[in-house]
């Protein structure tokens, strides 16, 4: 992708000066201009080109947050927040320069609640930072994006993982939080209830909104009860058809799966590689269940009926903790396992979500699409939400291969958008996806562009994300 085929946002170099000598003076060493450091604030995680903001703060406090939106609001500057940098679709890009909020300092626990179930974060928690937290309060915090996300940033991208099909994603998770908006006013969407009637869904506005329509400094989270038992295991599969219809099968029986990870026959090849796992290279389901010692045992043993009337297994699984962690710990890192496929290659991750009766038809002809285009990419596949993704690894110093590259994730958009589902289940739009939105919602693009001029009438809140410029 060329910097001019992103959205374009005009620099406004006059209000940028000014505003970089209103943060200095105010914060000292907490702002940051350095080239090294700029450039770690913007996208860096795939091919999209780096567009680096022109100054960092490292931010502490709510009222903090207010002070830098309002010296940017005053000089017409963009502002974009900053968790820990980990999406992929361009999102933290500074196209028209401006002010890079990092939240990582915004760090404090600020509440737990374990008889309600629930937490209130700072938005620079990390989820496994909150998780360590919670360990002896018998609670955990479910949403598990394959990075250590900060719990603003998932909850900005609307991220999910591999428990959302028995948890749900950062959607159903966040209960309220609190959000400096584009005139500095802060805005808490709701109280710790369960449940709400309370007027417009503010909450839900802003999880989703990519930093576009305020900056969360707070987060009241829903947590769960770390299971009494939790078994899981392997099943591999002639095709990927077979595996498709077991998770279907698994899902419509109303087995409560926990997790169900669908693995290509290419990404087992690299995670027995990277993460020594002993599996043929066919397509697996990587599988888990919570409950009781008795619940979890019978729906391991359910779920090996339906893979083998598909024609799948043997399914081994195992109740004992260390033999699970590695067979996760080897599916959360199948990023890193895929780039060992063509060493010196970058990946260009992107994801799809299609309803789960379309997933097996969505995947067999993404896979042969690979084949016939003469790629390298692995796909995964949070597959009990028909959620998948490819990893296509090229060659970044090749235009030709970035060109084959995006013209097979546009090929993927399209096809699940025709499928009735989405150009993404979960990673978001940032720039990468903008030019799909609108052939996926019509109209909708357009209610979307009246909520944000409502919102942000100067176009200052993470500015050349998610909307098209035009058209
Ligand atoms: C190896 C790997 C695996 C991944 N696996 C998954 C996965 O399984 N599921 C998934 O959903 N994602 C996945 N991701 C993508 C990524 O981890 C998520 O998008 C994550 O939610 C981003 O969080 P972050 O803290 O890195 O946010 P950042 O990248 O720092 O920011 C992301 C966006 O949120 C905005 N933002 C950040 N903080 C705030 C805030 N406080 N207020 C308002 N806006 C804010 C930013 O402006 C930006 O638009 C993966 C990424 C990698 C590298």
């Amino acid at each position: 992708m060329a910097l001019s085929d992103l959205n374009p946002v005009e620099r406004n170099e006059e209000g940028i000066a000014t505003v970089l000598g209103i943060l200095k003076q105010r914060f000292g060493e907490r702002f940051q201009t350095g080239e090294a450091i700029r450039g770690q604030h913007a996208h860096t995680t795939t091919y999209i080109p780096t567009q680096a903001p022109d100054g960092v703060v490292f931010a502490e406090t709510t009222p903090e947050v207010q002070e830098i939106v309002r010296a940017c609001a005053a000089h017409r500057v963009p502002v974009i927040a900053f968790g820990v940098g980990s999406s992929l679709e361009g999102h933290t890009n500074a196209p028209g320069g401006g002010i890079s909020i990092d939240t990582s300092r915004m760090n404090r626990i600020l509440s737990v609640n374990p008889q309600d179930l629930d937490c209130t974060v700072e938005p620079g928690v990390t989820r496994e930072d909150l998780n360590r937290h919670l360990r002896d309060t018998g609670l955990f915090f479910p949403i598990d994006p394959g990075a250590n996300a900060s719990l603003g940033g998932m909850a900005a991208t609307r991220a999910s993982g591999t428990n959302a099909v028995r948890y749900g994603t950062m959607r159903e998770n966040v209960l309220s939080l609190t959000a400096v908006m584009a005139d500095g006013e802060a805005v808490t969407t709701g109280k710790r209830a369960k449940k709400s009637s309370a007027g417009y869904d503010l909450t839900r506005l802003l999880v989703g909104s990519e930093g576009t329509l305020g900056i969360i400094t707070a987060l009241t989270l829903r947590l769960q009860g770390i299971p009494q038992a939790i078994s899981g295991g392997v099943c591999p599969f002639p095709s990927l058809e077979a595996a498709c219809n077991t998770v279907i099968a698994t899902i419509q029986m109303g087995i409560p799966v926990a997790r169900i990870e669908l693995v290509n026959a290419l990404q087992m090849r690299a995670m027995k590689n990277y993460s020594k796992l002993d599996y043929p290279e066919s397509p697996c389901l990587f599988v888990e269940f919570h409950g009781s010692d008795a619940g979890v045992a019978e729906q391991a043993e359910m779920f090996g009926m339906i893979a083998e009337e598909q024609g799948g297994g043997p399914f081994l699984w195992t109740s004992v903790a260390e033999e699970r962690t590695k067979l996760w710990k080897a599916r959360h890192d199948a990023y890193w396992s895929s780039l060992t496929l063509r060493p010196g290659a970058k990946g260009l991750s992107t994801d799809v979500c299609v309803p789960i009766s379309r997933l097996a038809e969505c995947v067999t002809e993404t896979e042969a699409d690979i084949a016939d285009m003469g790629l390298v990419a692995p796909i995964v596949g949070h597959a009990g939400d028909g959620n998948f993704h490819v990893l296509v690894l090229m060659d970044l110093d090749n235009p030709e291969e970035i060109a084959l590259a995006e013209k097979f994730v546009a090929r993927l958009n399209m096809r699940a958008i025709a499928m009735d589902g989405t150009c993404t289940g979960e990673h978001g739009i940032g720039q990468g996806k903008v030019g799909f939105l609108r052939h996926e919602l019509g109209h909708g693009v357009d209610v979307m562009r009246t909520i944000k001029q409502a919102l942000d009438p100067l176009n200052i809140m993470n500015p050349g994300k998610i909307l098209p410029a035009a058209g």
